[in-house]
């Protein structure tokens, strides 16, 4: 059983239903929209056929809006520009009109501002490079200097400039009651730069009745810098490799992810690693052999999840892409993990009672763990502690954390009715598990719930052998 979850992004590669099932089938656990490229109306039939397509596999998976943030991105073109070494390429801000052959408008007024005669100007993930040449009016002339073929709405990074664009935009505001009415259970913050930043954007979720976690991306410098109040204000951190290797020296890429997924487990926060993971395979069968290895980088750290973007969002093997992440994090989690969760700070006495039953599962041979879980507290906190070679089957009463627990690290949701009688739930839990095999006879069972003391509620951990 997998411990490692695997995103996919889903784009015109895998909207229909076949390729979806397959998906999950093997092994796909959330699947992410990027509202950069999304539209509502494609958003609007994918969820409900993502909903009915887990049900059938009975498999809990996720749904992660991701919003476009405070990005600045290039407008539509009608056909993509091929753009050679020293063409001149105009950038036009606030409907000013250019009358080079090639030019395409930006969204974001002060770019005029924000840079200088001589500063180099990053599109598409850093594929172009544009020196600025001069500044007039709304328009931004340029000079190429890494050529290549511009597309519509991509992607441009400045590195080290505080781009001066609020933390929610107007469309993320429409994207995220979107998703909130569609019952999205993450919703992924942009080029997040301060905890209040997050704070805003809890703030829209409860105004728009949604009990979605908030993933941090992490792309940029002062996100890095201020990672302790990221790591505080957000549910999930996802270290967003894309636009960090863009904003940040790239050789400071491998140190930062090492940081972050360290600081991660040791304040018990899940954190993804994403983008360009298995980028050699939206046009190849096959991973190349650095791709792998950096995968099993991710999964040896013990990463909670791994994640696939134009992989599976436009590439040709969207389904042989989840088999190789699922091949790669199988193997590498059997020759064991890098232990950074041996330094995770137990807060309250709820972590330490689990702290407790994970150690007892550690000592046990055949040991599984089973956690009761109302709101997924229970669960995130046996997860956190990245316990050795047993999985953690969760068992809830509610649909959305049945959901939401898709993507903690080895934890195996599953949807059962809680009677009043907690020892009536176990029962029913260990006939669930005996029926799917998913526990054979003999198994130590390391049960975490809670017990009836007269009126009260009390957390426990008992030891059973499975029947
Ligand atoms: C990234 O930059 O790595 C990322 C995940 O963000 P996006 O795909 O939205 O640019």
């Amino acid at each position: 059983m997998r411990k490692t979850k695997i995103i996919c992004t889903l784009g015109p590669a895998t909207q229909e239903p076949d390729v979806l099932r397959q998906l999950i089938q093997k092994g796909a656990d959330v699947f992410r929209l990027n509202m950069s490229h999304a539209d509502h109306g494609s958003v609007r039939e994918i969820v409900p056929r993502i909903r009915a397509l887990a049900e059938e596999a009975r498999r809990s998976v996720g749904v992660l809006l991701d919003t476009q943030g405070p990005a600045i991105r290039t407008g539509d073109l009608e056909t993509d520009l091929q753009l050679k070494q020293d063409d001149i390429l105009e950038l036009t801000v606030a409907g000013a009109q250019s009358e080079e052959p090639y030019s395409v408008n930006v969204n974001y007024d002060g770019l005029v501002d924000d840079v200088s005669v001589g500063d180099n100007i990053l599109v598409d993930n850093g594929m172009i490079r544009l020196a600025v040449l001069e500044k007039r009016g709304g328009r931004i002339r340029t000079r190429v200097i890494t050529p290549g073929r511009l597309g519509s709405r991509r992607h441009i990074n400045l590195p080290g400039v505080h781009v001066n664009l609020p933390p929610l935009t107007e469309k993320d505001l429409a994207d995220i009651s979107l998703g909130a009415e569609l019952g999205a259970d993450f919703v992924a913050l942009s080029f997040v730069r301060q905890k209040s930043d997050l704070d805003e954007l809890r703030g829209v979720l409860v105004d728009n009745r949604s009990n979605a976690l908030i993933i941090a991306k992490i792309e940029d410098q002062l996100a890095v810098r201020a990672i302790g109040d990221m790591i505080e204000g957000a549910d999930v951190i996802m270290i967003a490799r894309g636009d960090l290797g863009i904003e940040c020296p790239m050789e400071e890429l491998p140190i930062i992810q090492r940081r972050i997924v360290k600081s991660c487990l040791r304040l018990g926060k899940p954190v993804i690693v994403a983008t360009q993971m298995l980028e050699s395979m939206i046009t190849n069968p096959l991973p190349t052999r650095a791709e792998i290895t950096d995968v099993a980088n991710a999964v040896f750290e013990q990463a909670d999840a791994i994640m696939l973007s134009g992989e599976t969002s436009l590439g040709r093997y969207p389904v042989e892409c989840v088999r190789v992440l699922n091949r790669v994090a199988v193997r590498i989690e059997r020759s064991g993990g890098a232990g950074y969760a041996e330094s995770a700070i137990l807060g309250d006495n709820r972590q330490k009672t689990v702290a407790s039953a994970v150690l007892l599962a550690n000592s046990l041979a055949n040991s599984k763990i089973i956690v009761f879980t109302r709101r997924g507290a229970m669960a995130h906190n046996v997860s956190k502690l990245r316990p050795e070679n047993t999985p953690i089957f969760a068992f809830t009463s509610s649909e959305e954390v049945y959901r939401q627990l898709s993507i903690y690290w080895g934890v195996y949701p599953v949807k059962i009715d809680f009677t009043d009688d907690p020892n009536a739930t176990i029962e029913a839990a260990e006939r669930f598990l005996r029926r799917t095999k998913l526990t054979a006879p003999g198994d130590q069972l390391v049960i975490i719930g809670d017990v009836r003391a007269g009126e009260e509620r009390i957390d426990s951990v008992q030891l059973r052998t499975a029947k």
